[in-house]
Protein backbone atom coordinates (compact mmCIF):
# COMPACT_ATOMS: atom_id res chain seq x y z
CA UNK A 1 0.00 0.00 0.00
CA UNK A 2 2.66 2.10 0.94
CA UNK A 3 6.46 1.93 0.14
CA UNK A 4 9.30 4.19 0.74
CA UNK A 5 12.66 2.67 -0.76
CA UNK A 6 15.93 4.73 0.20
CA UNK A 7 13.67 8.10 0.67
CA UNK A 8 16.10 11.17 1.23
CA UNK A 9 14.34 14.82 2.15
CA UNK A 10 15.73 18.16 2.76
CA UNK A 11 14.60 21.21 4.75
CA UNK A 12 16.81 23.58 2.76
CA UNK A 13 20.39 22.53 3.79
CA UNK A 14 18.62 20.54 6.98
CA UNK A 15 18.77 16.47 6.09
CA UNK A 16 16.25 15.02 7.82
CA UNK A 17 14.81 12.30 6.18
CA UNK A 18 18.05 9.73 5.80
CA UNK A 19 17.40 6.78 3.39
CA UNK A 20 13.63 5.53 4.68
CA UNK A 21 13.00 2.39 4.05
CA UNK A 22 9.56 1.29 5.18
CA UNK A 23 6.48 -1.15 3.31
CA UNK A 24 3.29 -0.58 4.59
CA UNK A 25 0.51 -3.65 3.44
CA UNK A 26 -2.96 -3.09 3.03
CA UNK A 27 -4.95 -3.60 6.57
CA UNK A 28 -1.67 -2.93 8.53
CA UNK A 29 -1.45 -0.51 11.73
CA UNK A 30 2.01 0.77 11.76
CA UNK A 31 2.77 3.26 14.45
CA UNK A 32 5.77 5.67 14.51
CA UNK A 33 7.68 6.42 17.76
CA UNK A 34 10.49 8.86 18.15
CA UNK A 35 12.22 11.44 19.99
CA UNK A 36 11.08 15.15 18.91
CA UNK A 37 12.47 16.62 15.85
CA UNK A 38 13.26 13.08 14.50
CA UNK A 39 11.49 13.82 11.03
CA UNK A 40 7.87 11.36 12.24
CA UNK A 41 5.83 14.07 11.19
CA UNK A 42 7.86 14.83 7.73
CA UNK A 43 7.71 11.54 6.54
CA UNK A 44 3.60 11.34 7.50
CA UNK A 45 3.61 14.25 5.49
CA UNK A 46 5.78 12.86 2.52
CA UNK A 47 2.71 9.95 2.16
CA UNK A 48 0.65 12.60 0.57
CA UNK A 49 2.90 14.93 -1.05
CA UNK A 50 2.07 17.58 1.96
CA UNK A 51 5.78 17.34 1.60
CA UNK A 52 8.07 16.55 -1.37
CA UNK A 53 10.80 14.05 -1.35
CA UNK A 54 14.24 14.56 -2.52
CA UNK A 55 15.05 11.38 -3.82
CA UNK A 56 14.32 7.85 -3.67
CA UNK A 57 11.21 6.12 -4.43
CA UNK A 58 7.45 6.74 -2.82
CA UNK A 59 5.11 4.34 -3.77
CA UNK A 60 1.57 4.90 -2.69
CA UNK A 61 -1.16 1.98 -4.06
CA UNK A 62 -0.42 2.36 -7.38
CA UNK A 63 1.02 5.45 -7.93
CA UNK A 64 4.66 7.07 -7.67
CA UNK A 65 3.82 10.15 -5.50
CA UNK A 66 6.49 12.29 -6.96
CA UNK A 67 5.75 11.54 -10.64
CA UNK A 68 4.63 14.37 -12.33
CA UNK A 69 1.73 12.06 -13.86
CA UNK A 70 0.74 11.51 -10.05
CA UNK A 71 -2.82 12.88 -9.88
CA UNK A 72 -2.48 14.07 -6.46
CA UNK A 73 -5.93 15.10 -5.87
CA UNK A 74 -6.92 11.41 -6.37
CA UNK A 75 -3.83 10.45 -4.24
CA UNK A 76 -5.12 12.65 -1.74
CA UNK A 77 -8.72 11.56 -1.79
CA UNK A 78 -7.70 8.26 -0.99
CA UNK A 79 -5.40 9.06 2.54
CA UNK A 80 -7.30 10.57 5.43
CA UNK A 81 -5.21 12.92 7.71
CA UNK A 82 -5.97 13.52 11.66
CA UNK A 83 -3.84 16.29 12.70
CA UNK A 84 -2.80 17.07 16.72
CA UNK A 85 -4.73 20.84 16.47
CA UNK A 86 -7.75 18.70 14.95
CA UNK A 87 -8.18 21.39 12.14
CA UNK A 88 -11.68 22.05 11.43
CA UNK A 89 -13.12 25.37 10.05
CA UNK A 90 -14.42 27.03 13.75
CA UNK A 91 -17.43 28.85 12.07
CA UNK A 92 -18.99 25.87 10.59
CA UNK A 93 -21.37 23.14 11.98
CA UNK A 94 -20.11 19.85 12.85
CA UNK A 95 -21.95 18.07 10.21
CA UNK A 96 -20.86 21.28 7.70
CA UNK A 97 -17.28 20.29 8.82
CA UNK A 98 -18.01 17.00 7.33
CA UNK A 99 -19.96 17.10 4.68
CA UNK A 100 -17.96 19.40 2.65
CA UNK A 101 -14.95 17.77 1.14
CA UNK A 102 -17.83 14.87 0.22
CA UNK A 103 -20.04 17.13 -1.51
CA UNK A 104 -17.09 19.30 -3.29
CA UNK A 105 -14.66 16.18 -4.08
CA UNK A 106 -17.05 13.05 -4.39
CA UNK A 107 -19.77 14.86 -5.72
CA UNK A 108 -22.09 13.78 -3.25
CA UNK A 109 -25.46 15.79 -2.98
CA UNK A 110 -26.31 17.50 -0.12
CA UNK A 111 -28.62 14.68 1.56
CA UNK A 112 -25.66 12.00 0.71
CA UNK A 113 -23.20 13.87 2.52
CA UNK A 114 -25.53 14.25 5.33
CA UNK A 115 -26.51 10.83 5.62
CA UNK A 116 -22.78 10.02 5.16
CA UNK A 117 -21.87 12.55 8.16
CA UNK A 118 -24.23 11.29 10.42
CA UNK A 119 -23.44 7.40 9.83
CA UNK A 120 -20.09 8.55 10.50
CA UNK A 121 -20.52 10.75 13.80
CA UNK A 122 -22.35 7.98 15.41
CA UNK A 123 -19.31 5.62 14.39
CA UNK A 124 -17.70 8.20 16.50
CA UNK A 125 -20.28 8.25 19.34
CA UNK A 126 -21.21 12.19 18.96
CA UNK A 127 -23.98 12.20 16.75
CA UNK A 128 -25.61 14.40 18.80
CA UNK A 129 -23.34 17.51 17.99
CA UNK A 130 -23.94 17.46 14.11
CA UNK A 131 -25.50 20.89 14.76
CA UNK A 132 -23.28 22.60 17.11
CA UNK A 133 -19.67 24.54 16.08
CA UNK A 134 -16.56 22.61 17.04
CA UNK A 135 -16.08 25.18 19.89
CA UNK A 136 -19.15 23.93 21.60
CA UNK A 137 -17.19 20.60 21.98
CA UNK A 138 -14.58 19.18 24.25
CA UNK A 139 -11.02 18.57 22.72
CA UNK A 140 -11.51 14.96 22.30
CA UNK A 141 -15.27 15.31 20.45
CA UNK A 142 -13.42 17.96 18.02
CA UNK A 143 -10.82 15.16 17.25
CA UNK A 144 -13.37 12.86 17.35
CA UNK A 145 -15.23 15.02 14.44
CA UNK A 146 -11.76 15.21 12.48
CA UNK A 147 -11.63 11.65 12.39
CA UNK A 148 -15.51 11.23 11.08
CA UNK A 149 -14.36 13.91 8.44
CA UNK A 150 -11.52 12.27 7.47
CA UNK A 151 -13.52 8.54 6.95
CA UNK A 152 -16.08 10.57 4.97
CA UNK A 153 -13.70 10.34 2.24
CA UNK A 154 -13.90 7.02 2.38
CA UNK A 155 -10.18 7.07 2.20
CA UNK A 156 -7.88 3.68 1.50
CA UNK A 157 -5.33 4.91 4.10
CA UNK A 158 -5.22 7.02 7.33
CA UNK A 159 -2.69 9.03 9.02
CA UNK A 160 -2.64 10.46 12.44
CA UNK A 161 0.09 13.11 13.43
CA UNK A 162 -0.25 13.23 17.34
CA UNK A 163 -3.73 12.99 17.38
CA UNK A 164 -4.33 13.41 21.33
CA UNK A 165 -0.96 15.39 22.34
CA UNK A 166 -3.35 18.38 22.60
CA UNK A 167 -5.91 16.44 24.92
CA UNK A 168 -6.55 16.69 28.33
CA UNK A 169 -6.01 13.36 29.84
CA UNK A 170 -9.41 12.53 30.44
CA UNK A 171 -9.85 12.53 26.88
CA UNK A 172 -7.05 10.97 25.47
CA UNK A 173 -8.65 7.28 25.36
CA UNK A 174 -12.01 8.35 23.83
CA UNK A 175 -10.23 9.25 20.72
CA UNK A 176 -7.78 6.09 21.33
CA UNK A 177 -10.94 3.63 21.38
CA UNK A 178 -12.11 5.46 18.02
CA UNK A 179 -8.62 5.07 16.37
CA UNK A 180 -9.10 0.87 17.63
CA UNK A 181 -12.43 0.24 16.10
CA UNK A 182 -10.81 1.57 13.09
CA UNK A 183 -8.12 -0.80 13.19
CA UNK A 184 -9.50 -3.91 14.06
CA UNK A 185 -12.10 -3.19 10.61
CA UNK A 186 -9.23 -3.18 8.70
CA UNK A 187 -8.11 0.67 8.28
CA UNK A 188 -4.43 1.31 6.63
CA UNK A 189 -3.69 3.15 9.25
CA UNK A 190 0.19 5.19 10.31
CA UNK A 191 0.03 6.35 13.49
CA UNK A 192 2.81 8.96 14.73
CA UNK A 193 2.10 9.09 18.60
CA UNK A 194 3.66 8.84 22.26
CA UNK A 195 1.19 6.73 23.20
CA UNK A 196 2.77 3.97 23.73
CA UNK A 197 0.21 1.88 25.31
CA UNK A 198 -1.43 2.40 22.33
CA UNK A 199 1.30 1.28 20.32
CA UNK A 200 1.65 -1.45 22.00
CA UNK A 201 -1.34 -2.81 22.09
CA UNK A 202 -3.26 -1.83 18.75
CA UNK A 203 0.11 -1.46 16.18
CA UNK A 204 1.09 -4.30 13.93
CA UNK A 205 4.48 -3.00 13.86
CA UNK A 206 6.30 0.08 15.58
CA UNK A 207 8.94 2.26 13.67
CA UNK A 208 11.48 3.89 15.39
CA UNK A 209 12.50 6.77 14.48
CA UNK A 210 15.81 9.20 15.44
CA UNK A 211 18.13 11.82 13.53
CA UNK A 212 15.96 11.10 10.58
CA UNK A 213 16.64 7.69 9.78
CA UNK A 214 14.36 4.45 11.10
CA UNK A 215 17.06 3.07 13.97
CA UNK A 216 14.25 -0.14 14.31
CA UNK A 217 11.26 -1.92 13.16
CA UNK A 218 9.93 -4.39 15.43
CA UNK A 219 6.25 -6.01 16.43
CA UNK A 220 5.47 -4.48 19.78
CA UNK A 221 6.22 -7.33 21.91
CA UNK A 222 9.75 -7.58 20.93
CA UNK A 223 10.03 -3.23 20.48
CA UNK A 224 8.51 -2.94 24.15
CA UNK A 225 9.61 -6.31 25.83
CA UNK A 226 13.45 -6.64 24.09
CA UNK A 227 14.32 -3.94 22.14
CA UNK A 228 17.42 -4.59 20.31
CA UNK A 229 18.87 -0.98 19.43
CA UNK A 230 20.53 0.77 21.92
CA UNK A 231 19.10 4.39 21.46
CA UNK A 232 15.62 2.80 21.06
CA UNK A 233 16.09 1.36 24.60
CA UNK A 234 17.68 4.64 25.81
CA UNK A 235 14.23 6.11 24.12
CA UNK A 236 11.92 3.72 25.92
CA UNK A 237 13.73 4.53 29.14
CA UNK A 238 12.46 7.72 28.67
CA UNK A 239 8.87 7.61 28.46
CA UNK A 240 8.18 4.31 30.01
P1 LIG B 1 8.92 15.19 14.47
O1 LIG B 1 7.54 15.13 13.93
O2 LIG B 1 9.57 13.87 14.70
O3 LIG B 1 9.01 16.04 15.72
P2 LIG B 1 9.47 16.80 12.14
O4 LIG B 1 9.30 15.94 10.95
O5 LIG B 1 8.37 17.74 12.45
O6 LIG B 1 9.85 15.91 13.39
O7 LIG B 1 10.78 17.68 11.99
C1 LIG B 1 12.05 17.14 11.84
C2 LIG B 1 13.05 18.26 11.75
O8 LIG B 1 12.85 19.01 10.58
C3 LIG B 1 12.98 19.24 12.91
O9 LIG B 1 14.29 19.56 13.28
C4 LIG B 1 12.28 20.42 12.33
O10 LIG B 1 12.70 21.61 12.95
C5 LIG B 1 12.68 20.37 10.87
N1 LIG B 1 11.60 20.90 10.02
C6 LIG B 1 10.33 20.49 9.99
N2 LIG B 1 9.61 21.14 9.07
C7 LIG B 1 10.47 22.03 8.50
C8 LIG B 1 10.35 23.03 7.48
N3 LIG B 1 9.19 23.22 6.83
N4 LIG B 1 11.44 23.75 7.17
C9 LIG B 1 12.62 23.55 7.81
N5 LIG B 1 12.81 22.62 8.77
C10 LIG B 1 11.74 21.88 9.12
MG1 LIG C 1 5.76 15.86 14.64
Amino acid sequence: MISFQQVEKHYGEFHVLKGINLSIKQGEVVVVVGPSGSGKSTLLRCINRLETITSGGLVVGESQVSDKKTDINKLRRDIGMVFQHFNLYPHKKVIDNITLAPMKVLGLTKKEAEETAMYYLEKVGIQDKARSYPSQLSGGQQQRVAIARGLAMKPKIMLFDEPTSALDPEMVGEVLDVMKALAHEGMTMVVVTHEMGFAREVADRVVFMDKGQIIEEAPPEEFFVNPREERARLFLNRVL
